[in-house]
């Protein structure tokens, strides 16, 4: 019996079917991943560019599956968009952030969180009252926190997003658009947002030789960033080559894996305590 069973599991088993057979059996399993405990925090640090100093950190969610090992939030989070659990996991990673914060600012380090939401976050009329409940059940003040966005997903519905971001502002939130660059925000648009910052994506670093893409990019947008009084973070930074540019180009924060590779809570606590001065 188990036997026929593992065949037909094969003969499904290829190609476009596995990818199918797995969404499914993440968006099943999505559901318990955080009764169960499956999901965790990474957490990357950033970067003053010019005096070195640590300036917060961006919380990076994990889903360790018991069967499928670690999946990236880049394959979870649009199977949860599409299943209805976007909400799930974004009350557990307000909470989570928060708690994790708490427990560093009691130990003396001066940190910011950044946490990413997504473009369903930004219709979920709950998101701002549960942020308010986290925020003061571990007391962490707004400013604390800053809310990464893409651009793409602020386009998805403007009206809407600007409402629930200036809410957040309200409380003292901080605002990034993420992956800036890569989609269709414009002047006008980021004027109408209450934005703090405008994080780079890491696609434009790779090669930032004169007149290459990236550096138009970088180039633009810290113009851009410069004109609306806003900080510009460069996510993505592998070399000390690329930070230098980065920095001398006016870049604000650096961020990516020639400082640290995104660790857990526990690595990034014992880094935390090398590298920051209490
Ligand atoms: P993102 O917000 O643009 O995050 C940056 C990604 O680049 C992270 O991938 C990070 O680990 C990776 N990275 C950092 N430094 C470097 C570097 O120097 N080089 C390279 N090549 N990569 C670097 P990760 O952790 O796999 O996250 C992927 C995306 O998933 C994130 O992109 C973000 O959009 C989304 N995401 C992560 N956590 C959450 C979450 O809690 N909620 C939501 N809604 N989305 C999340
Ligand atoms: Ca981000
Ligand atoms: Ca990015
Ligand atoms: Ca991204």
């Amino acid at each position: 019996h188990a036997r026929a069973g593992r065949t037909i599991h094969r003969c499904y088993m290829d190609g476009q079917d596995e990818s199918h057979l797995r969404r499914l059996a993440l968006v099943h399993d999505l559901q318990e991943a955080t009764e169960r405990a499956e999901l965790r925090l990474c957490y990357q640090p950033q970067v003053d560019a010019i005096s070195g100093r640590i300036t917060g950190v961006e919380a990076l969610m994990r889903w360790d599956h018991p069967l499928l090992g670690s999946i990236s939030p880049d394959e979870f989070i649009s199977l949860a968009e599409g299943s209805g659990n976007v909400q799930r996991l974004t009350s557990w990673l307000i909470n989570s952030a928060c708690h994790q914060l708490a427990e560093w600012l009691a130990q003396g380090l001066d940190l910011r969180m950044g946490i990413n939401v997504s473009a369903m976050d930004l219709e979920d009329p709950g998101l701002v009252a549960r942020t308010r409940t986290a925020m003061a059940r571990y007391g962490i003040e707004g400013k604390r926190l800053c809310v990464e966005v893409t651009e793409s997903a602020i386009m998805h519905s403007p009206e809407r997003a600007a409402r629930m971001l200036k809410a957040l502002q309200c409380m003292g939130v901080e605002l990034a658009i993420d992956d800036f660059g890569t989609g269709y925000s414009s002047l006008a648009q980021l004027q109408r947002l209450p934005v703090q910052e405008l994080k780079i994506d890491k696609s434009f670093m790779s090669e930032l030789t004169p007149n290459s893409e990236g550096a138009v990019i970088v180039s633009s947008t810290i113009e851009l960033a410069r004109s609306l009084e806003l900080r510009v973070v460069a996510e993505g930074v592998e070399t000390t080559e690329v930070a230098s540019f980065l920095a001398q180009s006016g870049c604000t924060t650096l961020q990516g894996y020639v400082y640290s590779r995104p660790l857990s809570a526990e690595a990034m606590t014992v880094w935390l305590h090398e590298h920051l001065q209490v």
